[in-house]
């Protein structure tokens, strides 16, 4: 970034605008499986790792235990994209401020 012109940088800039995903389509935490022995008597799982994967959405709040939420097969491909698209705006957010303040660095106008 140090390199590039102050020109590129603010076009990089308008570049990241348009390639966020929709705002609201996201979702934080990640997806976690897990597999679950039923308990029934007789039931092949009793000797194995039990029945799934059944998948989980995590979420981690400091200090606190991280919260479990099933999450259904039908909504896994949405909910994967969800945290997808989190990620990437987060990643973008963090790109704008670093140019921002690489412009401001070099005393350039950056509004
Ligand atoms: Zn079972």
């Amino acid at each position: 970034m140090r390199d590039m012109s102050s020109a590129d940088l603010r076009k990089r800039r308008r570049q990241l605008l348009g390639g966020l995903p929709p705002f609201e389509r996201i979702m934080r935490g990640s997806l976690v499986e897990r597999y679950k022995r039923c308990g029934r008597p007789g039931c092949h799982c009793a000797n194995a790792r039990g029945h799934g994967p059944k998948h989980y959405l995590s979420v981690s709040a400091t200090g606190q235990r991280p919260q479990m939420d099933y999450v259904p097969n039908a909504s896994h491909a949405v909910v994967s994209e969800y945290l997808a698209n989190f990620h990437k705006l987060r990643e973008v957010l963090n790109e704008i401020c670093a140019i921002n303040t690489e412009l401001l660095r070099r005393r350039e106008e950056f509004d």
